[in-house]
């Protein structure tokens, strides 16, 4: 069916992208599930498909050009097109533990290294993956991206002396690259919004996946919704936004 919408979601195979895709394929969408391990992307798209979706898993590791080169060239080749893209795929650097623990986090003794793959990740392969994709949503008639963020990328809340996040431990690399994400959301909204995208970052809340060893309060589903509303919105819905479930989040 040539009208039937393609997303692309990466990080696909488990956790909020993973409801995502669900929450996609139950609108009627076709998904592509972006996992870095081949079977278990398949395992997941094979779910999918198992509740009636139409999915299929993608090879895709936002850090190694080759995958994203050969995902693009797939998707070509096999749609010529994608309607939605959604930058799900992220990591804390930290490993599995809960925001409390990570004390490997705080600024004065974080591992350089350490920053810099988590900004490999959640920065530096959301442009990877967006302008290899950015061809092919050029050719949708109604072009959505989702850059998965997180309340601990905005500024205007880690600034707050009265705000949720005074007295948890800092995030030298995490938040910092939410923050970076949440800048370059705006930046390409800006760039591209003559052309009839809807460029959004969302913040999912605190959701109960792997990332956290899952102390989050929220399910996937629950922290899907918001992907998933800026993900269909209308032609006339916002841009160069920052949203959570209940709204504007300030950046
Ligand atoms: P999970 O750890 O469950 O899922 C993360 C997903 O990202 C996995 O599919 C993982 O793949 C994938 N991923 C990691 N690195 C890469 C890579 N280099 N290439 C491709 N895929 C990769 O965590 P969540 O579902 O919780 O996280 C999803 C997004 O939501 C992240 O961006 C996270 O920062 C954000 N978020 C989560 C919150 C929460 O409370 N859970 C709160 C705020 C934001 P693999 O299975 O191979 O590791």
């Amino acid at each position: 069916n040539e009208n039937q919408k393609l997303a692309l979601v990466t990080g696909a195979n488990k956790g909020i992208g993973r409801a995502a895709a669900d929450q996609l394929a139950a609108l009627g969408m076709t998904v592509l599930i972006g996992a870095r391990d081949a079977r278990r992307g398949e395992e997941a798209a094979a779910a999918v498909r198992a509740e009636g979706g139409d999915a299929y898993a993608i090879v895709l590791d936002v850090t190694d050009p080759a995958t994203i080169e050969e995902a693009a060239r797939w998707i070509e080749g096999s749609y010529g097109r994608l309607d939605v893209l959604i930058n799900n795929a992220g990591i804390t650097g930290s490993g599995r533990v809960s925001p409390a623990e990570a004390i490997d986090q705080i600024p004065s003794t974080v591992d350089l290294d350490m920053v810099r793959a988590v900004f490999e990740t959640n920065v530096f392969g959301v442009i990877a993956v967006t302008n290899a994709m950015l061809p092919l949503l050029r050719r949708s008639p109604a072009p959505r991206i989702v850059n998965v963020s997180s309340g601990g990328g905005s500024l205007a809340i880690a600034s707050d002396p009265d705000g949720p996040f005074t007295g948890l431990p800092t995030s030298a690399a995490y938040s910092p690259s939410k923050t970076a994400l949440n800048a370059l959301t705006v930046q390409y909204a800006n760039e591209l919004r003559k052309e009839g995208f809807l460029i959004n970052a969302a913040a999912p809340g605190y959701v109960a996946t792997d990332i956290n060893n899952h102390s989050g309060f929220l399910t996937p589903a629950q922290g899907a919704t918001v992907l998933v509303r800026l993900a269909t919105l209308d032609a006339d819905g916002p841009t160069a936004g920052f949203f959570s479930a209940d709204g504007p989040v300030p950046w």
